[in-house]
């Protein structure tokens, strides 16, 4: 009777292991919808279907729980109107590279085969 399970063919590791993964892939599947969602609001101030600038309205609603990266836009040549991001500087939040290390010298010298 060595070899026989008791009774339960789960374990808590086991169980922790699925929390964890389907917690993982909820951010993870979160994460990409969130980015898709950013990738479809046009960035900037050009209206998307003329190439106008347009303006900006003054928050409503909720709008402003979105932070101050999205507002919504009005194009004054075509009448659009939605959400946009502000133009973001991508290369400006860029962080310093740093100097690459110079690598572990080996300590003390290796005798050279003969
Ligand atoms: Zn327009």
């Amino acid at each position: 009777m060595s070899g026989e399970l008791s009774g339960e063919w789960w374990t808590w590791t086991d169980a922790w292991m699925f929390i964890g993964v389907f917690v993982g892939l909820r951010i993870a599947f979160i994460w990409m919808a969130t980015q898709a969602i950013v990738a479809l609001i046009p960035e900037g101030d050009v209206c998307v279907t003329c190439g106008e600038e347009t303006l900006p309205l003054v928050h409503e609603g909720g709008w402003h729980l979105l932070g101050h990266r999205f507002h919504r836009r009005f194009c004054l040549s075509c009448s659009w109107e939605g959400v946009a991001r502000t133009a973001s500087t991508r290369h400006a939040k860029r962080p310093p590279k740093e100097p690459p290390r110079p690598h572990k010298s080996r300590s003390g010298r290796q005798p050279a085969p003969r």
